[in-house]
């Protein structure tokens, strides 16, 4: 007689905990999601024969693997790589490559677990999947970054390809990282295949590839607003990070009528009291991408500005924040402080930046709060976009794609609703992206069979 896996959530989390030891951020990730789906399945009887939540909570593969590169200096480094393969029930694995020294498997893990299902989300037929490396890619010449990410790739290019498993970037991983490592592919598959995306124009590449991630995120915000019949005109938005997702954040922020008044790095935030307007922010994309600087130096560019060392930016009034930098970078003592000053609404535009704490003093004050999987997801979605070009070997236009891109967060947004209103006009978009997510994959997994 086959058993079902009823037990309760402390059971189950506790078998999580037994299962993954020492991996904090893959069990916060998995009970992030397990706790709006728990009640969910309640009732589903087909989800618990199948064990799909025993199922789910466990990666496909994880591949782990040794790279070796030489530096300026001509000494042997010895780096670990991997590539988290988690669920390719709805399509080929898809998910950004990390260069960072703070990657371990757990974080790929949860990585991998949320990308799942934030692609479900973007109703494109793609897979999760996360790999990368603890390589720091701070201070290195470009000729060692080429000689990394050459090695990366002579290992994991067995593992990939454009109908299998389809990496693209994340943090320490641009265009010139992706344009190495496709090299390095074709060099030695002899296949110009879509097996990456976020690449360049000229081979492969789409229009809006580089934006889309901070776009979507606005979108995302701007359908949260409009809900309460409210919109970006003349809000102030606080933002962390400064990369690719928080410098196009800003930008459509103020496209939008908004005003940003932070950004930030890993050596603190700069508060600008007048608003990062087009031209500063054009600074700080040449000055962080091209230039490798610092956040800082912006205040001998800007005058009125200041820098706030160590900090976080959670503290400076706000009406909406966007956390673009990291995980677990807005803690729940964050989270009440924003509160308490006044912020109606919360999109996030990298990957689980508010802890678990965090995200029950959002949910308790009823904000509008928008999960990672949900708002940032405009970045793989037109990541997915560029595969459906490389398939039909054509370009499409930027006014085609971005009206998809607008298209795909709008419909992100409806599943949401869909699965998280609560009544009396309160949506909880944690709830409702994790059981959109959810149920498109494991609908799939029992389609398939065990
Ligand atoms: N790294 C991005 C993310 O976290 C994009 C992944 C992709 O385009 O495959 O969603």
């Amino acid at each position: 007689m086959a058993v079902s896996d009823h037990v309760d959530f402390n059971q189950f989390m506790d078998g999580v905990k037994r299962r993954n030891p020492h991996q904090p951020e893959f069990v916060q990730a998995v009970q992030e999601v397990a706790e709006d789906i728990f009640d969910f399945i309640q009732d589903k009887e087909a989800y618990h024969e199948a064990q799909i939540l025993r199922r789910i909570a466990e990666p496909d593969r994880v591949i782990s693997f040794r790279v070796c590169w030489e530096d300026d200096n001509g000494n042997v480094r010895v780096q670990r790589g991997w590539r988290v393969q988690n669920n390719n029930a709805i399509g080929p694995y898809k998910g950004g490559i990390r260069f960072h020294p703070s990657v371990t498997e757990s974080v790929l893990k949860f990585l991998a677990f949320e990308q799942t299902f934030k692609n479900a989300l973007t109703g494109l037929p793609m897979g999760g999947g996360k790999g990368g490396a603890n390589f720091n890619p701070k201070g290195k010449s470009t000729r060692e970054i080429m000689r990394f990410c050459q090695s990366f790739m002579t290992e994991l290019y067995r593992h990939i390809g454009a109908d299998t498993d389809v990496p693209a970037g994340d943090i320490g991983v641009g265009g010139r990282e992706i344009g190495y490592m496709f090299g390095q592919y074709k060099r030695i598959t002899n296949r110009f295949e879509g097996v990456l995306t976020g690449k360049g124009l000229e081979w492969g590449g789409s229009l809006i590839r580089t934006e889309a991630t901070g776009y979507g995120a606005v979108y995302f915000l701007a359908e949260m607003l409009a809900t309460k019949g409210d919109d970006l005109v003349g809000k102030t938005a606080v933002i962390s990070g400064s990369g690719n997702v928080a410098t196009h954040a800003a930008e459509k922020i103020v496209q939008l009528g908004g005003k940003v008044l932070t950004l930030s790095d890993s050596g603190g935030f700069v508060h600008d009291p007048d608003g990062f307007t087009q031209d500063k922010i054009d600074w700080v994309k040449a000055h962080k991408t091209h230039r490798r600087g610092r956040i800082s130096e912006y205040c001998d560019a800007f005058k009125g500005a200041t820098f706030h060392e160590g900090k976080t930016p959670w503290g400076v009034a706000c009406d909406v924040a966007l956390p673009c930098a990291t995980q677990n970078e807005l803690l729940g003592e964050d989270a009440k402080t924003l509160v308490a000053n006044g912020c109606k609404a919360v999109s996030e535009g990298a990957n689980m930046p508010t802890d678990l704490a965090g995200v029950h003093v959002f949910k308790n004050a009823k904000i509008l709060f928008a999960p990672g999987k949900a708002s940032n997801a405009g970045g793989v979605a037109v990541s997915g976009l560029e595969m459906s070009q490389n398939s039909e070997r054509r370009a499409w236009k930027e006014d085609e794609l971005q009206q998809m891109l607008k298209d795909i967060m709008s419909g992100i947004h409806d599943t949401c609703r869909q699965y998280g209103d609560q009544g009396g006009g309160y949506i909880d978009y944690v709830k409702g992206a994790n059981i959109g997510g959810f149920k498109k994959v494991a609908d799939a997994m029992l389609a398939f069979g065990v």
